[in-house]
Order: structure tokens, then C-alpha cells, then sequence
């Protein structure tokens, strides 16, 4: 199950149904026992997959999260009540977890979010996932800090963008990243507002894009998917994909004022709803990101946003 990195790191891909359908957990061995680097959905299939890691004997030192998304942070709980180990988390972490735990608040500020630009709310049976974030971390990192996993030290490097409380970690002799969702080698991470606030996630992203280029990783260990040999040819790549895609918004907006919506089925292809909302939360964070450098206006009518040129 385990598969080797380097000599002291190991990845554990747990799967689950729906969503990402996988993510990526790194354990990075130590004197006092493994670090566990992000959880896994709360799910059986999760829970199963770590019982049988667990049945190996091994010891866990403690549980640190990348970012407080419920696919790293879901077994975070369930670590800390039935394993007895201690969980750490970023500040920003603690406060997306406060946020996590109003469930019919978030819904209610999300729905109200789509609906504004034009989308159709929330699908009605979404499943109720505050009690995973309804417990205490037991120590915070942050920022600029060095934070020890197994016997080495990383330094802590805050990348707002795919979550407000995005980390990653760095250690500098041996160019290895911990990089959570930031960057991802096959697809372009979601950039969306998750938690219903309308802020600008995207400028934040292209900012912590840019930072990439102080950390020259040659293992980039990313949250899903395969692991990231060249981080600043990646980083390339989803530069341009973005830039692409803002291009494309303003050619659709050249002649006609649009919603989120509109564009978003313009854009992409309506499938299934999971997948509808990641499309339509890029197609408004990009929209945000265009509107803030002054490239489109906003109008409201009947408490619908429309943007145009
Ligand atoms: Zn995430």
C-alpha cells in the first residue's frame, strides 16, 4: 500500500467514492514514529484503508494538514479520538474549520453565492460534513515557521489560492515540496468559494503561483494525483491555462453582458452537478480576478450579477 519516495517518505494514495475520489497522504518517518501529511475523506473505504496500514504496527507521531478541505482533513478526528494522535493544523486552518462546523450556514451563504450569479443553489441532499471539523487541534503552524516532520525540519509557506488556509513545506537541502492542492501534475486545481464569501481566490493563486519560483523542488509531493518532477515547467503550464481561459471570458463578453452561469455553460459542458460547480466556481473566481484589474464591470438586475466589458 505503501509506496517509497525517498528514503524517508512514503505515499499512501486513500481512496473514496464521489468527489476527487482520491488523495494522497504521505508519511514521513521519524525517531518518534511516522508524520502522516493529510487524511483522506471521512468514509469506510478511508477508515479501512488506514486500519490496515495501522495493523503493521507502525507508530504515528502526529497528523499535520496541508489545508482544511474535507478530502485532507476528513480522518483528522477520527486520528485524534480512536489513534490518540495529535493533530496540527495552520491558524487560517483553525478558522476555515470554525466555519466548517455551521453546515446550514455555509449552505445557506454558498446557495445564495450561485444563485446571485445566475446558477441554480445547491443540489438538496448535500451531505452534512461539519463533525469532521468539529474538534480541537492539538498545536497550529504558520507562516515563515519551520516545522519538523519525521526528523526533518520544513519551512512553512502560506499559498492562498485553491484554499484560503493552503500551506506548503519546504525542505531546502533536499528540494523536496509538500504542496498540498496547490499545484497538481495532471489537472489545473479549483480555484472556488467554497465557504459562500465572494473574495478574490484567484489573484491570490497567480501570487502564490509566483512564489513557486523561490523553492526549486525537484519532488513535489502534490494532494492528488502523481508526484511533480519539474514544479516550475508545471507552474508554467497552469499559468497559461488560466490565461487562456480569461482570454476566452473577455472574447465571450466582447459583444453582450453574461452571467457566471451563462459563461460557465458556455465555457464547459454541463455534467453532473459536483463537477457543474467546480466549472462554475472557475468561471467566477475568473470572472472576480478580470473585474478587479478592470477588465469588466459588474451590473446587477433582479439580484442577478451580469459582467460585461
Ligand atoms: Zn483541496
Amino acid at each position: 500500500m505503501l509506496k517509497e519516495i525517498t528514503e524517508n517518505i512514503e505515499k499512501l494514495v486513500v481512496r473514496f467514492p464521489g468527489g476527487m475520489r482520491e488523495v494522497n497522504c504521505y508519511l514521513i518517518k521519524g525517531a518518534k514514529g511516522y508524520t502522516i501529511i493529510d487524511t483522506g475523506t471521512y468514509s469506510k473505504e478511508s477508515i479501512d484503508t488506514w486500519k490496515a496500514v495501522l495493523k503493521s504496527g507502525i507508530t504515528i507521531e502526529k497528523v499535520v494538514l496541508t489545508h482544511t478541505h474535507q478530502d485532507h482533513i476528513g480522518l483528522a478526528k477520527w486520528f485524534q479520538e480512536q489513534i490518540g494522535v495529535p493533530i496540527f493544523t495552520s491558524k487560517l486552518g483553525y478558522k476555515e474549520m470554525l466555519k466548517g462546523r455551521d453546515f446550514i450556514g455555509r449552505k445557506e451563504k454558498l446557495s445564495h453565492l450561485i444563485k446571485g450569479h445566475g446558477g441554480p443553489g445547491l443540489p438538496d441532499k448535500l451531505e452534512d460534513d461539519s463533525f469532521i471539523y468539529d474538534f480541537e487541534p492539538d498545536g497550529f503552524f504558520e507562516e515563515n515557521e519551520m516545522i519538523q516532520l519525521g526528523n526533518d525540519f520544513y519551512e512553512v509557506i502560506w499559498i492562498p489560492g485553491h484554499a484560503p488556509d493552503q500551506y506548503g513545506f519546504y525542505h531546502s537541502d533536499n528540494k523536496v515540496m509538500i504542496i498540498g492542492d496547490h499545484v497538481l501534475k495532471d489537472i489545473s486545481p479549483v480555484i472556488g468559494l467554497w465557504t459562500g464569501e465572494e473574495l478574490n481566490p484567484l489573484k491570490e493563486y497567480f501570487g502564490s503561483l509566483a512564489v513557486m519560483k523561490n523553492f526549486p523542488a525537484t519532488i513535489t509531493l502534490p494532494g492528488h494525483g502523481e508526484i511533480i518532477s519539474d514544479l516550475d515547467l508545471r507552474v508554467q503550464d497552469i499559468m497559461d491555462r488560466h490565461y487562456y481561459r480569461l482570454e476566452q471570458i473577455l472574447e465571450h463578453l466582447a459583444d453582450r453582458q453574461m452571467t457566471a452561469k451563462e459563461l460557465c455553460e458556455d465555457v464547459y459542458s454541463k455534467l453532473n452537478i459536483y463537477i457543474y460547480l467546480s466549472s462554475f466556481m472557475a468561471t467566477l473566481t475568473r470572472l472576480i480576478y478580470l473585474e478587479s484589474i478592470g477588465k469588466i464591470h459588474r451590473k446587477t438586475e433582479n439580484g442577478i450579477v451580469y459582467f460585461k466589458k
